[in-house]
């Protein structure tokens, strides 16, 4: 089917963030992209707000169709209000296409409102564009190594967007007219009562950070003066954490030390892991200590922008072109002396 002749009506889906009081980083990112393929499209915009109060998040929003889905029940991320009120903004917009910001709370209500409405659904969407035959929507396969492009016939088309992919939207001034959609809801089963959440400096993967931190087998191996540190490499990389704000990632060698209730570094897990059978996170900045930068690692770094490394071998895999810097040092040396001159800024 030609989908350039056909008319889409474009609906971003917004909410708010645990505060309340401002919209979701993630959501932000939505708008952009909303804007931009409006923009590219010369299509119609709707901005959809799911929220306790509509009326303070929509503040400097675009000048655009806003429509809102508002009151306590919207407050907290529960499956059955979500569900209903994106439904509602959906149909209230007559939304062909809905981007969707990932995250915890949208991601798990999209593909039950998509079905909802007959539509399709793809996750992980990284760019938008019009193509010759209509929409068409790239994401990644196999651990990022495989780019696809999707057009899909179905409508609506929800596109759950991967965080990172595009600059939050920056309220500006004024408050844009709101319409707000009723919702019908169904009889709740489910009472949010609180959010239990590890505490920050526990949550050692944050893929909002600027920079990511790689921890190698090296910390765990014996040292130059022929003993392990394990104790102390614990520390002084749980202290380089806290004070960058950095997320920690790990080679493969290193978290599968790990296993069989073995913790060798207690706050790593699987989940830390980078690499092919991995994670491919996207920050500004990346770090790598004591990690000796073998291929099926690197790739994961595929999303780093500027790497550098500290490895006490001159021949590593990051000197071989895979890193942009890499100091030639031991990084018990270089992290202490780091955390020491990190402490002083504070
Ligand atoms: C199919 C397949 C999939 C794989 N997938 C992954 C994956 O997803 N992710 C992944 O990481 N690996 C993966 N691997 C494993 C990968 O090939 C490497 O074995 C692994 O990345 C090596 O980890 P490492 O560099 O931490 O350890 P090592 O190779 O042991 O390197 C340790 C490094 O630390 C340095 N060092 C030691 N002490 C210090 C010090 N004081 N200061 C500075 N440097 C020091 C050493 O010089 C050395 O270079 C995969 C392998 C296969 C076959």
């Amino acid at each position: 089917m030609d989908r350039s002749r056909i008319v889409e009506s474009i609906l971003v889906l917004t909410h708010a963030d645990e505060t309340g009081s401002a919209l979701s980083k993630a959501s932000l990112e939505a708008i952009t992209a909303g804007q931009d393929l409006a923009a590219r499209t010369r299509e119609t915009l709707t901005i959809g707000i799911v929220a306790a109060d509509a009326t303070t998040l929509s503040k400097g929003l675009p000048s655009t169709k806003l429509l809102a889905v508002s009151g306590e029940a919207f407050a907290q991320p529960r499956y059955a209000t979500d569900a209903a009120a994106c439904e509602a903004l959906c149909r209230a917009a007559g939304a062909s296409i809905v981007l969707v910001p990932a995250g915890a709370r949208f991601s798990r209500v999209a593909a039950g409102v998509a079905y909802r409405l007959g539509g399709a659904i793809d996750t992980h969407i990284t760019a938008i564009h019009a193509g010759a035959d209509g929409l068409e929507a790239n994401r990644w396969f196999y651990r990022q190594r495989v780019e696809a492009v999707l057009t899909r016939d179905a409508r609506p088309w929800f596109l759950v967007l991967d965080a990172g992919t595009h600059a939050p939207f920056v309220p500006g001034e004024g408050s844009p007219q709101i319409e707000t959609v009723a919702v019908h809801l169904p009889a709740l089963r489910t009472t949010v009562t609180r959010i239990q959440s590890p505490k920050q400096d526990e949550q050692t993967i944050r893929p909002d950070a600027k920079m990511l931190f790689v921890t190698g087998a090296g910390w765990t191996k014996k040292q130059p003066d022929g003993q392990t540190h394990v104790d102390e490499a614990g520390n002084l990389i749980l202290a380089f954490l806290r004070a960058t704000g950095a997320s920690l990632g790990s080679s493969k060698s290193l978290v599968d030390q790990g296993g069989d209730g073995n913790s060798v570094l207690p706050f790593l897990t699987h989940m830390n892991q980078i690499g092919q059978t991995g994670a491919t996170p996207r920050h500004a900045k990346g770090l790598s200590t004591c990690c000796h930068g073998e291929e099926p690692h690197v790739v994961g770094w595929r999303f780093i922008a500027d790497r550098r490394a500290i490895s006490l071998d001159a021949n590593c895999g990051w000197t071989r072109g895979k890193a942009d810097v890499v100091y030639v040092a031991d990084a018990f040396q270089v992290i202490a002396k780091l955390n020491e001159l990190l402490a002083k800024e504070k």
